[in-house]
Order: structure tokens, then C-alpha cells, then sequence
């Protein structure tokens, strides 16, 4: 979300979208595993069967598995989960249902929170309600990926809330708005409107969606198809010329989230409306392969971009895919940063701008990041290529998990490559950011793409794919099959898999060689089975798994440096896909980086700080770093001046200054 008004009225588009694309991808998709998985969804799966005629996917080859068969166990991933589970259980639903309430004439329950939510400062950006909507999609994953039952209480307990403001006011319409539909009816009749009320819609309409699929209740549905049925009728009398003018304002994944409703619904008026929320400005340069992205809010764009890509899934339309392939590789491969995050002050800027942008503290939004990995994510779902596991590895090891304050629990906005500063973090009841509503899902759907499958009865149908290194258990449930992977990757690069099979079963194992391992070998049941070295591919491993077989993967990581794109004398350092940053020092305590207003990132705790530039030609850097004793803790070796640094993963890096990308004089 665009944190000033003026660029909400200017720029193209935006919101994200939300992981359940894997749920819809097929009926499949729902199936929930037993066990000591939960089994919360069972009626979903059941109906969603009897319903298979519905539209479906006709495109993807493979498909995540279900939040809800994968567990993810002790490591990082699992610390973070908890901290945003504990934050997720401090959240008053009664106080994010207020203006819900007052909209629809009923008495609130409790006061209103503060930040984005009711606050003066955010007034006229109408983002009111956006936390809801982000809070129903985090719980309900939440649930997926733990079975705690207090998170479906409270999913089950909003939803019956909505629904009882959605019968109050009789429209279909159910929003947090302090003007109700004011500004959407503005939109609609082509007047100035305030902020950007489809986005924040479409936050509502994704956590309904996300009610629904992960935790199968039947009312989030109900409610959700009568606030899409009062969008067509809110918009059926515009015609498709204004309808894109209106789209000039940031509008979320209202085409993602529609073609959702469509897959439940089997009406065409809601994939036509879905088809209407379309941005033709940004789909047809992006299909005909033209980088017009110069200058746009990030954020804006990326969700209309996953949206392109479901939309191609359920039609089979070539331009939605040239689209979103198209936008992912230049994104990824043009305009991104080390840890996969771009952007500066929310706006894409020239590719041969990056060293100017550098000294910005408002670089790389956190939402832009959890939005690149659902456009991944769905990508990978077409094409299974490792290129993008490779950046969803990226992405998710250094900007999603490095966003997490390991102390309170809190998240960040921007991620700044500003040479010596610092993360600061939202405050738990007074900010309510875009990024604490997209930072709440994003530690709440760790197991989401560790594991794909080939879709069932496509001719990928016994492949699992292991995507990601991390700490899990999955149940495939149809064959019968769980698997655990045990590893402390990213402090070895290791990994450990055990197969249980009930019975016997063939299928092919396709594990990542990522690109940052020159070699892999894998062995099977202690013997050598295979080697790679092919960085950046799938190895295979085709036979009859049985019970207690055990793989295990050895790809060596390595201390190497990462041009800043368009640069030649500026890098960032990493260890195999860790972006390691320079700890300078001037250390806060925890709690004093929490920050309540994000467009003072910048100005705060600034402090002038030295930042050591280090000599030597970029290639041979990394060989003068060694490990200094202490886990993913690093040493420059006489490089630095006019000092030494001591480098740790940015994932780790919190209340102290820092450094990411590093000048360097040749010698
Ligand atoms: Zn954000």
C-alpha cells in the first residue's frame, strides 16, 4: 500500500492476492491431511469434490500441497510462526469489527484501533478495515498450519460477525469505510475519490475467500458471493472504457479474488467482472513483452499481476501468462535487490539507477515481497523451473523471514539498503500498516511452498517436488505417503529425508539443486545415488519408495558477492542464498525500533554511522571472509577500511545498524 495520498490518486494499480491460489487449484488442493494433521476442512473437501464440474484450473502442472499436510518443525521457521501466532491471539477481533459494526447501524463492541485504521494521519488513504480482512486470512492459515483450534474459533467468530453486518445493511456491501461506499461510488461515477477503497475491499473479499478454504466455513462463502454480486451490480453500468479509468487507482487482486469467487460459484458474471478488474494499461504492454514499469508504485502492480496469471489458469488466455511471465522476469532479473525486495519509496525506478537509490531508507516494501512470492509461487505451478525456487528461497529466507522483529514479534515496512541504518518494526496496536497486514500472513504459511505435486491425472501425477530446505513433516495423503525433512539448513547445507510409505510407491522425487550450490550429491540409504552440476535444476530420483528410506542432499555453500545490478564496484555479500550484512553497531534495545508511522522511516534513530569500505577485486571477496566460530557469523579478513566487519545474515540482523551492499576499491 502507497503510504501517501497523492500517489494512491496517481498510480496504476494494486493489492496482492492471497496463497489460497494453491487451494483453488484444484479440488485436490482442499484435501486435508489426517493424523496428526489437522483435519478442520474435512466438509470442504467433500463438497468440493461433489462440485468438481466447477471452472478449474486447465493450465498449472503442478500444485503446492495443502497448508494444512505440512507441519513445519523446530528452526527459525517454526520461531517466527509462533511469534506471529502469539501476535495473531493479542488482536482484539471485536475492536477490528468496530466501524464493520457502525457502518451497518449496530452498536460497536469495542473501541477501534489506532495507525491505518481510524487514525487522522491515514484518514484519505480509506484503508479502514484492511487489517480484518488480512487478520481473517492469517488466522485461517494459521489454523492450516497448526490445527489450534482458537484460530478457527476466531475465524468462525469474525466471519459469523460479517455476516450479521452484511443482513444489517442489506446491499451485500460489508466495509469498514467511515463513509460507507462514498468513495466506491465515486470511483464508479468517475469523480475524485479518496484513498483507495478497492484495495481495501479486496482485502475483505481475500480473507473471506481464505475463511472458506482453509477453514471450511460455509458462511465466509455465503457472505463472500454477496459482496461479489453487489460488486457487478455497483459496477454493471460503467462502461469498459470508464471501468479502466477507474483502475487507474490501486484496486489489490480484485481480479485474483473474483476469478476465485468465480471457481465457487460456476457464474459468469463473476469471471466477467473478474476479466472487467483487468488493467489493460499494465496487461498489454506486459504481454507484448515492454518493461513500462519506470516510475509505478510496486505494490500496485504486483497483485494484478498474480491475478493475470489465475485468470490464465481458468481460461487459457496466452496474453494473461506472456503478462505475468513477463513481469516476473524482469522484475526478478532487472529490478530486484539481493534479497529479492525492490523498489524505492514503493516505485519501480530505472534499472540504471539502483547506485542513486542505494542511500534510501524507504527501499524494498515488505508487501512487495510477499507479493512477488505469490506471483512466484503460481508461476512454479505452470512451470515447475528451479529459477523460481531459486527466488522464492531468496525472498523467503532474507526479506520474509529477515521482516520478523525476533523480540516482539513485529514487522517491517520498509527494508532499507541506506548504508548504516536499521529495521525499525510497527507497534502491535497503533500502526495496523499494509505491511503488518501482509507481515501477519506471511509467518502464518511457512509450509506453503516447501512441497508441489504433480497435478492429479496430469502427466506429472507422481512427481514431489522438494522445493524449499526447511524443518517439515508432509502427508501425501492420496498415496498413502508421509515424508520428513529434517535439516538445519541454512547453518549446513544439508538436508534429510525420510519416507514412510504405507505400501510401497513409485514416484519421481525432484529435488533443487539451487543455483548458489556449484555441486550437489545425494545419497540414498547411505550409498551414493547421484550428483549435480547443474546449479539451478531439478534432480530426479525415480523409484519404488518404501517405508524408512532415507535421502539426504549435500550442497556445499559458499561465501560469494552479488553485484549491485548496474554496478561495478558495489556488492552485497552472501552465504549460498543468504545476504549477509555488516553488524556497525549502535544497538537499541528491543521495543525501542517499534514505530508507529511509517513515512518517518528515514528520519528516525538516524545516527551518523562509518561504514567500511572494503578492497580487493568483488570475484575474489568472498575469499578473504571466514567464518568467525559462531553460528552464521562471518569475519572480513583485511579487506575492510578502515576496519574489519564481522557479517550475519540479514534474517538475523535486528536492533543494531547495518550495512548491505558495500563499496569496493580495487587494489
Ligand atoms: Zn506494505
Amino acid at each position: 500500500m502507497m503510504p501517501r495520498r497523492k500517489h494512491h490518486l496517481s498510480d496504476a494499480t494494486a493489492s496482492l492476492t492471497r496463497r489460497q491460489a494453491l487451494k483453488l487449484l484444484g479440488s485436490g488442493a482442499l484435501l486435508v491431511a489426517t493424523g496428526p494433521f489437522v483435519d478442520g476442512c474435512a466438509h470442504v473437501t467433500n463438497q468440493t469434490s461433489r462440485s468438481s464440474r466447477k471452472p478449474s484450473d486447465v493450465t498449472s502442472n503442478v500444485e503446492a500441497f495443502p497448508l494444512a499436510g505440512v507441519r513445519i518443525l523446530d528452526g527459525p521457521f517454526l520461531d517466527a510462526q509462533k511469534r506471529d501466532e502469539a501476535y495473531l491471539l493479542k488482536l482484539e477481533p471485536d475492536r477490528m469489527l468496530h466501524n464493520f459494526r457502525v457502518n451497518a447501524g449496530l452498536e460497536p463492541k469495542a473501541p477501534i484501533y489506532g495507525g491505518w485504521e481510524s487514525a487522522q494521519t491515514w484518514a484519505d488513504i480509506r484503508c479502514h478495515g484492511h487489517t480484518l480482512g488480512h487478520y481473517l486470512s492469517a488466522a485461517s492459515m494459521m489454523y492450516a498450519s497448526t490445527g489450534h483450534d482458537e484460530m478457527k474459533q476466531r475465524v468462525d467468530y469474525i466471519v459469523g460477525e460479517l455476516k450479521v453486518c452484511q443482513d444489517a445493511d442489506k446491499t451485500g456491501l460489508v466495509c469498514a469505510f467511515p463513509d460507507k461506499a462514498t468513495q466506491i461510488d465515486n470511483l464508479v461515477a468517475g469523480r475524485r475519490a479518496v484513498g483507495v477503497p478497492w484495495y481495501t475491499l479486496h482485502k475483505i473479499f481475500a480473507g473471506l475467500r481464505d475463511a472458506y478454504l482453509f477453514c471450511g466455513n460455509q458462511t465466509a462463502r455465503d457472505v463472500l458471493v454477496k459482496l461479489a454480486d453487489w460488486a457487478v451490480d455497483v459496477t454493471k453500468g460503467i462502461t469498459d472504457e470508464q471501468f479502466q479509468r477507474m483502475l487507474g487507482t490501486e484496486h489489490g487482486g480484485m481480479n485474483e479474488v473474483l476469478a476465485d469467487v468465480y471457481t465457487m460459484t460456476d457464474e459468469e458474471k463473476h469471471l466477467a467482472l473478474a476479466e472487467r478488474f483487468c488493467h489493460q494499461a499494465i496487461l498489454k504492454p506486459m504481454s507484448e513483452g515492454r518493461d513500462s514499469l519506470n516510475g509505478l508504485h510496486s505494490n500496485t502492480q504486483i497483485p494484478k499481476i498474480v491475478g493475470f496469471e489465475r485468470l490464465y489458469q481458468l481460461t487459457g488466455k496466452p496474453q494473461y501468462h506472456a503478462a505475468a511471465e513477463f513481469f516476473w522476469k524482469t522484475v526478478t532479473g532487472t529490478r530486484s535487490f539481493a534479497t529479492g525486495g525492490n523498489g524505492d519509496n514503493e516505485h519501480f525506478f530505472p534499472i540504471t539507477d539502483f547506485a542513486r537509490h542505494l542511500s534510501s531508507a524507504k527501499t524494498m516494501e515488505t508487501c512487495c515481497s510477499h507479493n512477488m512470492l505469490r506471483l512466484t509461487r503460481i508461476l512454479f505451478a505452470h512451470d515447475p523451473a528451479a529459477a523460481f525456487g531459486d527466488y522464492y528461497e531468496r525472498t523467503l529466507f532474507n526479506a520474509i523471514l529477515g521482516s520478523q522483529d525476533p523480540d516482539t514479534g513485529m514487522m517491517t515496512y520498509f527494508q532499507s539498503t541506506k548504508p548504516g541504518y536499521l529495521k525499525l518494526f510497527c507497534t502491535p496496536f497503533d500502526s495496523f500498516w499494509c505491511c503488518t497486514g501482509t507481515g501477519i500472513e506471511n509467518h502464518a504459511k511457512y509450509g506453503d511452498s516447501i512441497y508441489f505435486r504433480g497435478r492429479p491425472g496430469g502427466p506429472q501425477r507422481d512427481s514431489l517436488y522438494v522445493n524449499l530446505f526447511i524443518a517439515s513433516a508432509l502427508n501425501w495423503k492420496e498415496k498413502g505417503i508421509t515424508l520428513k525433512q529434517t535439516t538445519s539448513f541454512p547453518e549446513t547445507g544439508k538436508t534429510r529425508i525420510e519416507i514412510d510409505a504405507a505400501s510401497p510407491q513409485k514416484f519421481a522425487l525432484q529435488l533443487r539443486h539451487p543455483a548458489w550450490a556449484a555441486t550437489a550429491t545425494v545419497s540414498v540409504n547411505g550409498s551414493a545415488a547421484t550428483s549435480s552440476q547443474k546449479p539451478g535444476s531439478f534432480i530426479e530420483l525415480n523409484r519404488r519408495w518404501k517405508r524408512g528410506d532415507v535421502v539426504e542432499v549435500d550442497m556445499p555453500m559458499n561465501l560469494h558477492t552479488e553485484l549491485l545490478p548496474g554496478a561495478t564496484d558495489t556488492a552485497a555479500v552472501l552465504y549460498g542464498p543468504l545476504v549477509l550484512v555488516g553488524a556497525l553497531g549502535h544497538e537499541v534495545k528491543p521495543g525501542e525500533d517499534l514505530h508507529v508511522n511509517e513515512r518517518t522511516i528515514g528520519s528516525v534513530l538516524n545516527v551518523p554511522i562509518d561504514v567500511p569500505t572494503f578492497s580487493g577485486k568483488p570475484s575474489d571477496i568472498g575469499g578473504e571472509i571466514k567464518a568467525s566460530g559462531e553460528t552464521l557469523a562471518f569475519r572480513t579478513r583485511g579487506i575492510g577500511h578502515p576496519e574489519d566487519v564481522t557479517l550475519i545474515p540479514y534474517y538475523k540482523m535486528a536492533h543494531q545498524h547495518y550495512n548491505m551492499y558495500w563499496k569496493i576499491q580495487s587494489t
